[in-house]
């Protein structure tokens, strides 16, 4: 089914959105363009007159209830993005009532799916390694079906629209479409939105294409890394993962994040890239703090000089210089995880540099594709977003999508 074929009047609709926002440490909502993104179809819903059941996760409970990871802190604020008033269910495993009451252009938000851990279906306080474990997930996988079963029976149908999670087999993400039939389940408008962003990238391939991976770490990224070694003409390696590769080269890091069982990864990567004639650019300089925060002292070194006592927090004014130059004259660009530790004022002027940048091109006739919550969250607070052509609300779902991988939230609606 698809949502333009489907009539809502009157039915009960469940949707998978992705609510998981930044939220600051007052419980205030820092960068909303997840909640914006779920808002056509949800509107849509409504606007028909369908009751809407909206589910989402926040941040990493690890299924256990945490105060802070409470998805009534936004509850007020999805509410004014809808401009209705938005019900709350405080257990979401238990609002089968709330959900039965619900009259056509009602809202009833639930609390954070991942306060059980049926919802990400994983076995807790067991290790892999354990005899047990095997065991252990059989059953968690049984009571993953009953989660999904009890989520589904407070709807009529069923809509995956949460991108941002959709490369999680789930029991809302993709489980729970096991209890609806072909013709009561669809995905929402976001879903389709950013499936062909990625079919845009990837169908079409305008060269140069060039991608920036940056963020703290990377072993998280290496899959992704490698995978993109085969497609574009030029990668920008920067942030944390840049003393990686520092110190697989002997450098000095004084006190910056490294990954010391990951310096023959870096190795490899290198190696990659020359087999497979890709500019590799890495941050030649850091701009390095005393301690890790806003106020420490600043001082430029070669990011494998770094002495003890000081650590990279951004990337050099040389680094920011090659990334402009490289990025400049690209036709495709995609763009991943920040240079710096941007969230500190006095450390996000790299991955301020590899915004504007990316601004530039677009202008110059590129394709920008955004992605990962803190390229997102840069991208806004250098109020960038509108000149660049695409903001993904996923992080890893667009990564594996670009690395061609079939999404299981997607799979489950289309079979
Ligand atoms: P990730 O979750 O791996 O995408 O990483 C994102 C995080 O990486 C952001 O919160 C950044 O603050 C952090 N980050 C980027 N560069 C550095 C750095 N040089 N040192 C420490 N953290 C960094």
């Amino acid at each position: 089914m698809t949502i333009d074929n489907y009539n809502f009047a009157g039915k009960k609709a469940i949707v998978r959105v992705d609510f998981n926002v930044p939220l600051d440490e007052n419980g205030h909502i820092t960068d909303d363009t997840r909640i914006r993104g779920a808002l056509p179809i949800l509107k849509h819903i409504l606007e028909q007159g369908g009751a809407l059941i909206i589910m989402s996760h926040m941040g990493k409970p690890k299924g256990k209830v945490a105060a802070k990871y409470s998805l009534g802190q936004i509850k007020d604020a999805v509410a004014a993005a809808l401009g209705t008033p938005v019900l709350f269910a405080p257990d979401c495993a238990k609002a089968k009532e709330q959900a039965d009451a619900l009259k056509p252009g009602e809202v009833l938000l639930l609390e954070n799916l991942r306060f059980y851990p049926e919802e990400e279906g994983k076995p807790v306080g067991i290790e892999k390694e354990d005899p047990a474990y095997e065991a252990a997930k059989k059953e968690m996988k049984a009571r993953q079906k009953d989660f999904a079963k009890v989520l589904a029976s407070y709807a009529d149908c069923y809509v995956m629209d949460a991108f941002g999670t959709a490369h999680r087999k789930h029991a809302s993400t993709a489980v729970i479409a096991d209890y609806f039939d072909a013709d009561n389940k669809m995905l929402g408008y976001l879903m389709e939105k950013e499936v062909k962003a990625v079919d845009n990238v990837l169908s079409d391939i305008h060269r140069p294409f060039i991608a920036i991976m940056g963020g703290s770490k990377v072993s998280s990224k290496i899959g992704i890394i490698e995978n993109l070694l085969g497609k574009v003409d030029k990668l920008i390696l920067c942030g944390g993962m840049t003393y990686t590769f520092a110190k697989a080269h002997g450098g000095e890091i004084g006190g910056s994040i490294v990954e010391l069982d990951k310096l023959d990864v870096a190795l490899g990567v290198e190696e990659l890239a020359k087999k497979n004639g890709v500019e590799l650019v890495l941050a030649p300089d850091a701009i390095c703090g005393d301690n890790f925060s806003n106020d420490a002292n600043q001082k430029i070194f070669p990011s494998d000089a770094i002495p003890e006592g000081w650590e990279g927090l951004d990337a050099g004014p040389e680094a920011q210089k090659r990334f402009a130059d490289a990025i400049r004259g690209c036709k495709t660009i995609l763009w991943n995880g920040p240079a710096g530790v941007f969230e500190f004022d006095n450390f996000c002027g790299g991955s301020r540099a590899i915004g504007e940048a990316i601004a530039e091109a677009t202008a110059e006739g590129a394709f920008s594709l955004i992605g990962g919550g803190d390229s997102v969250a840069c991208v806004n607070k250098f109020g960038l977003a509108d000149k660049v052509s695409y903001i993904s609300t996923g992080g890893g779902a667009l990564l594996e999508a670009i690395e061609g991988k079939v999404l299981p939230g997607v799979a489950a609606i289309k079979g």
